[in-house]
């Protein structure tokens, strides 16, 4: 048995929320698959959440929360469990997870990206017994001790501002010369001027120590080589993220770091399976962003599904009974409009059906029977395309009619 959607959004942080209350918004039947306990993504794991315009105190859970609200309002379902196989080329599309099956005309994968690791010596060994990629979840177990926080960049000094509410001291490793960091200017202020915080520059963190739990680290100066010990109870790495498009890696146009690569409507390589999100190649990775992507995607899938719904009932189905005549046409082009009028009145007493299609609204229709000029004309019998005429006049448009009569 398996369940029928009009969109299945896969993947349940922002953009997969923003998709979901968009897409549910729309009267189209969507759920959410997210594998974790709750919604809401990397955006849940972060209490300092300060730059979604309109909650400046919001923290990243609650603001999650209130996505989910939101889609869920309008009715978007959330199904929980991990997608471990799709059927993306055929219609329906199908996903399955370990309890079951789904099937949609439309999908939007909303991934996400996951924490960098590194792969060093020990930090496997003592991931979850020292070694964290999340402070929110896990700066408590550190109160009033002393940790490490690898990394530079907005969330890693952000996320050790965060720690210095929990821990004794929190020392920052940054591979930069001192007083460089990749992180906003005003978060580097806020991190300077904060008495847990301090920096060991110029360097990297070469092995994690430790017994049964993490008891220090290894720090490389990387401009002389020299070695430290430095003894911590936690490291905190937060060096950037990779996405998580392992799933679709062979069936959708990725970069060569496996960001998913999507035209201006979230469209993917693959008609009908859109992306959003950190997963996506995009230049801007925030909660901001990964709404708007979401938006778009459920925007142009119901689209999607709009163009080819009606193209399959009133051209391919109806070409069963009767040939279809569909005209290519635009309301900018003149002509185009003088062969609608034309085929109207020849049509009159002949057992045709006469379709018009708009090329701007049905581009993908359009694109796929490359039509370059128009108008262009076609007949559709069972299904197929019979005859063509590009740009046809008054005699071409007469003649069509004594053959398809
Ligand atoms: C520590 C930290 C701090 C940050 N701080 C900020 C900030 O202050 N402001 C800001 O704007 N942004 C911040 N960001 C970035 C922001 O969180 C991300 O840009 C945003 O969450 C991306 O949303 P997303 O929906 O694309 O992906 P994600 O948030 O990564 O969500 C993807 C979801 O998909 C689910 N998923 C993945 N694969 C599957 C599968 N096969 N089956 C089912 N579910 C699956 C995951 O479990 C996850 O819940 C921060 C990120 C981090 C890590």
């Amino acid at each position: 048995m398996y369940k029928e959607y009009d969109v299945l959004i896969i993947g349940g942080g922002p953009a997969g929320l923003a998709a979901g209350l968009y897409a549910s918004r729309s009267k189209l039947k969507t759920a959410i698959i997210e594998e974790r306990r709750k919604p809401g993504g990397q955006a849940a794991t972060t209490m300092e959440m300060e730059n979604y315009p309109g909650y400046p105190e919001a923290t990243g859970p609650e603001l999650m929360r209130i996505f989910a609200g939101h889609a869920e309002k309008f009715g978007c379902e959330f199904i929980k469990g991990a997608v471990k196989e799709m059927d993306l080329q055929n219609s329906p599309k199908i996903v399955k997870t370990k309890d079951g099956e789904y099937r949609a005309k439309a999908i939007i994968l909303a991934t996400g990206a996951e924490p960098r690791t590194l792969g060093l010596k020990g930090e496997g060994q003592f991931r979850g017994r020292g070694v964290s990629y999340c402070a929110t979840c896990d700066a408590d177990f550190y109160t009033d001790l002393d940790v490490i926080v690898l990394g530079n960049g907005d969330a890693a000094v952000e996320e050790a501002i965060y720690l210095t509410k929990f821990v004794n001291k929190v020392t920052i490793v940054v591979i930069h010369d001192e007083g460089k960091m990749d992180a906003a200017k005003v978060i580097q202020e806020r991190a300077y001027a904060n008495p847990k915080i301090n920096f060991i520059w110029n360097s990297v963190i070469e092995e994690i120590q430790g017994d049964e739990l993490v008891t220090g680290v290894i720090v490389k100066n990387i401009k002389t080589g020299e070695m430290t010990e430095v003894s911590a109870d936690g490291v905190f790495i937060f060096v950037g993220t990779v996405p998580r498009s392992e799933l679709v890696r062979d069936l959708v146009e990725t970069t060569d770091r496996g960001y998913i690569k999507v035209d201006k409507t979230m469209e993917t390589s693959l008609p009908g399976i859109f992306a959003a999100g950190d997963v996506t190649d995009k230049y801007l990775r925030q909660v901001v962003t990964a709404c708007a992507d979401g938006a778009i995607a459920a925007t142009a899938a119901e689209k999607y599904i709009e163009e080819e719904e009606g193209f399959h009932r009133d051209v391919v189905e109806s070409s069963m009974e009767k040939p279809v005549v569909v005209t290519f046409w635009s309301p900018a082009v003149e002509e185009s409009m003088q062969i609608i009028s034309l085929l109207e009145k020849y049509h009159a007493d002949k057992d045709l059906k006469l379709v018009s299609i708009d090329v701007y609204k049905n581009y993908r229709i359009s694109s796929r029977h490359a039509i370059k000029e128009i108008p262009t004309v076609t007949v559709f019998i069972r299904g197929e395309v019979t005859q063509r005429i590009d740009q046809p006049g008054e005699v071409e448009i007469k003649d069509l009619f004594s053959k398809n009569n």
